[in-house]
């Protein structure tokens, strides 16, 4: 069932765009440069129109559907910030313009910079990075500048909870540090004992998820901070669920020393296939000095008359860029329109929302699935997704099973330490209509589970492609359908 490729459709002398007459004079080309060997497909407008409108539409995304994707956030991308971020004087600018050309979207930034510190409770912010795990990388690169600039060098090992996404020991382990991971107790908080036998002079810092990745808001947070400082570490927040937190709780407050926003998250700018993620950094007053750079600031206060000057700040004792430019600049837009939108009433309704969505469709659930450390959740939760009476059925099945509703499968097989997990984020912007929907289908597969357990074997049944083999599309990519010939 596989569409023709675009070369493929190619037919000789078909032709889709037309120049007009040049009016400078003709030059010859510069040879060198030319390939004998350079085979382009020849098509029509409509033929590529077609295919690609063709090629999207085989593709689910937030526009199409629900999408209860755990820890990715996917709420609804308001049109309202692409419209912002098309706006000539943002989409038309260039990094490398005199700044007081740019003295708009300077401020843009600055002001952005100013709410996720008002948001987060932290004292500066960079908006660099370029996703949550670049982000996680930066922040640790931060907690190590920190330790060596204090002549602290005997500070080796990073302490991560077992329900941590991957991102937390890759970034770790990326930065040098020995990874020391700590278990889950039977409320789904951090394993208080086991942290404390693991506390010593040699820890550079834990990386802590709040509320964690099973959804849960760890009930002993206040003291998992004061036991990292006492002993001399930093806390890293990883501020992926921040949506369940906005308006409500700020990490600054809770003792957290840095932290990494995902806009495309939390501040619904658009993520997966739909565009570059952005993930600041936020820090408090000892760490800014740190900060990645150049940072927008203020480098001539305004008055009456004058607006301030905006320019380029780099922090003291910086630990360098970690981005081309300035970061992603249309990212910082979408989020700015979004937070201005909301504004700090509306900020807070959208983790009341988030959560309720979220404990209702658990409400619903609990007697069908069983739920991994049931109690009131965040803005997600974890279902087990397998029943003593069908044994032969997994996570797997239910989810390629949700896909014939329509339904993007929920984050499964994460966080490890729940069996068949299914980690269920309906956000804020889904209606209880969709909610009501959703439980009904997912009470259904739990039924067929029983009586038809081969339609979830099979599933899913109406896709252009059914179940990949996904080891080997992430070690064999093939991101080119045409290969040259070997000349
Ligand atoms: C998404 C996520 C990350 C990583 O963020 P990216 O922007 O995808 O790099 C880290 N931690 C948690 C808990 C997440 O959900």
């Amino acid at each position: 069932m596989s569409d023709p490729t675009i070369f493929e459709m190619s037919s000789p002398g078909r032709i889709g765009a037309r120049f007009p007459e040049p009016d400078v004079p003709l030059a010859e080309l510069p040879q060198e440069f030319l390939r004998e060997n350079l085979p382009m497909p020849e098509l029509s407008e409509i033929d590529v129109i077609r295919h690609f409108t063709n090629l999207s539409r085989k593709n689910y995304a937030i526009d199409v559907g629900f999408y209860p994707l755990g820890s990715c956030t996917m709420k609804y991308n308001p049109r309202v910030n692409e419209e912002m971020a098309r706006l000539p004087g943002f989409a038309h600018t260039h990094p490398l313009q005199p700044i007081e050309t740019v003295q708009g979207n300077l401020a843009m930034m600055y002001e952005l910079q100013e709410w996720l510190k008002e948001i987060s409770g932290f004292k500066a912010v960079t908006l660099q990075p370029a996703a949550g795990a670049q982000g996680e990388f930066t922040g640790v690169m931060i907690i190590r500048a920190y330790h060596r600039s204090r002549g602290d060098l005997q500070r080796t090992k990073i302490i991560i909870p077992d329900s941590a996404h991957g991102t937390n020991p890759a970034t770790s382990a990326m930065s040098g540090f020995e990874v020391v991971p700590v278990p889950t107790d039977a409320d789904g908080n951090v394993d208080m004992a086991a942290l404390r036998a693991v506390c010593d002079e040699h820890v550079a810092g834990l990386m802590l998820t709040n509320p964690n990745t099973l959804g849960l808001f760890d009930c002993n947070v206040k003291e998992v901070v004061d036991l990292i400082h006492n002993c001399g570490g930093l806390v890293y927040g990883d501020g992926a669920n921040l949506n369940a937190l906005l308006g409500i709780v700020r990490p600054g407050d809770l003792g957290f020393d840095v932290m990494h926003y995902n806009l495309h998250k939390t501040f619904s700018t658009p993520h997966g296939g739909g565009g570059p993620g952005s993930g600041p950094v936020g820090v408090t007053e000892a760490l800014a000095e740190f900060l990645p750079g150049p940072i927008a600031g203020i480098v001539e206060e305004g008055d009456e008359e004058m607006a301030p000057l905006y320019g380029w700040v780099m922090p003291a004792k910086s630990i360098g860029r970690v981005k081309s430019f300035f970061g992603q600049f249309g990212m910082m837009v979408r989020a700015y329109t979004y937070i201005s939108m909301y504004g700090p009433d509306g900020m807070r309704s959208i983790a009341e929302h988030a959560v309720l969505n979220a404990n209702y469709l658990l409400a619903r659930l609990r007697d069908t699935y069983k739920v991994a450390y049931d109690r009131v959740c965040m803005h997600e939760f974890v279902l087990e997704g397998h029943f003593a009476d069908a044994p032969e059925i997994h996570a797997l099945d239910i989810a390629k099973r949700l896909i014939d509703y329509n339904i993007h499968p929920p984050t499964n097989y994460f966080p490890l330490i729940v069996k068949e997990a299914l980690m269920i984020e309906p956000t804020e912007t889904e209606s209880k209509q969709v909610l009501d929907q959703f439980a009904e289908v997912m009470v259904k597969i739990a039924e067929e589970a029983r009586t038809s357990p081969e339609l979830l074997k099979s599933a899913p049944h109406n896709t252009p492609v059914g179940r990949l083999d996904e080891v080997k599309a992430a070690r064999d990519l093939v991101l080119c359908c045409w290969v040259p010939d070997k000349a």
